[in-house]
């Protein structure tokens, strides 16, 4: 990015909803110039009064599930009830050299022309704790530009789940029905952490599969410890092409938020994602500092190799690697 406004211009820019300065100052985020995260850090600060605002809602599945059609048919349905709402994503697999399994493909397409919505694909080519980090930037970003709602999207693969669970204040499954737990590739650590399963593709001849699945999946939600925090999850079906079941999807989050804003669940989950936050930065940073001494970067392949070889135990390896440090960590 060539062209930079002052810290209040992309400030004032975003507080009034220009859509063109909320891009570019995404942008910015993004940027890995120091320059640039200086001038990032000074638009972040301008605008934290007016965040937090919004209803934050991570959305999973595994790829087919059907997310995207999902997130077009509720986007749509909650901007025709005057809600305006952000589409970020979390795509793991566009993170690799390999592809993307979220961003090949134009997903969205009605959304991404509908006036009161905002799609935005995580940024390629950064690590797993990078992209975490700047999406929940760019969420307050949009939080300042006025969209009340947040929908924060991944791919059902790898640890982006719990990054996207992190981050939000309801967490959505989303499920096929008639596939085995296995092929879906979730491990029950995942529906331990949603705030309701909803069954996808519910129309036609999937009705009754569906209506199937969703007692399954609540008898087996009924064995787990409950949560501590007054919610059950629940399980749904819905249908992105005949739209039923999207209202009742909408429904349930107006509830946990209000169940949870009232029992100060809600608060505290916030406040403990704030914490994580920061002390995952801290830890990014100190990583960073440590592997960027000179005197690290030239002991670790040789380290290394010596541990591969079994010449060298872990435990003196590190301590080894340590003594190299100049800071004294
Ligand atoms: P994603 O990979 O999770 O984003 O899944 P997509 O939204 O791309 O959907 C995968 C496939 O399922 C596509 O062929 C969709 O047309 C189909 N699909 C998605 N939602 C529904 C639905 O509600 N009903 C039916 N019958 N098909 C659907």
């Amino acid at each position: 990015m060539r062209h930079r406004l002052s810290p209040d211009h992309y400030a004032t820019g975003v507080l009034t909803g220009n859509r063109l300065v909320l891009s570019q100052a995404i942008t910015l985020i993004e940027s890995r110039r120091p320059d640039d995260q200086v001038l990032a850090q000074q638009v972040l600060e301008r605008i934290l009064p007016k965040t937090g605002e919004s209803i934050r809602i991570g959305i999973t599945g595994v790829p087919g599930v059907g997310k995207s059609a999902f997130i077009e048919s509720f986007g749509t349905y909650l901007t025709s009830l005057n809600h305006t709402l952000a589409v970020l994503t979390i795509d793991p697999t566009s993170q690799r050299s390999g592809g993307s399994l979220l961003g090949d493909k134009t997903r969205m397409e009605m959304l991404s022309m509908n006036p009161n919505a905002y799609i935005r694909p995580s940024p390629a080519g950064d690590s797993l704790g990078g992209v975490t980090h700047r999406t929940r930037e760019t969420m307050l970003l949009c939080e300042a530009a006025g969209f009340d709602v947040i929908l924060v999207e991944t791919v059902g693969v790898g640890q982006s789940e719990t990054v996207v669970h992190g981050m939000v204040d309801f967490f959505l499954l989303l499920m096929l029905a008639g596939a085995g737990d296995e092929l879906q590739g979730m491990k029950r650590g995942i529906m331990e952490l949603a705030d309701a399963l909803a069954i996808t593709k519910a129309d036609g001849d999937n009705q009754a599969s569906a209506k199937r699945a969703r007692v399954e999946y609540q008898n087996a939600l009924h064995l787990f410890p409950p949560t501590g925090n007054g919610w059950f999850a629940p399980v749904l079906t819905c249908s992105a092409i005949t739209g039923v079941g999207v209202n009742d999807i909408w429904q349930t989050i107006r509830e946990h938020q209000e169940i949870t804003t009232q029992n100060g669940y809600h608060l505290r989950r916030r406040q403990e994602q704030q914490l994580t936050w920061f002390r995952s930065l801290v830890r990014q940073r100190l990583e960073g500092q440590f592997y960027n001494q000179p005197n690290v970067r030239s002991q670790l392949a040789e380290i290394e190799e010596q541990v591969r070889a079994g010449t060298l135990l872990p435990t003196p390896a590190v301590e080894m690697l340590l003594s190299q440090s100049s800071d004294s960590l």
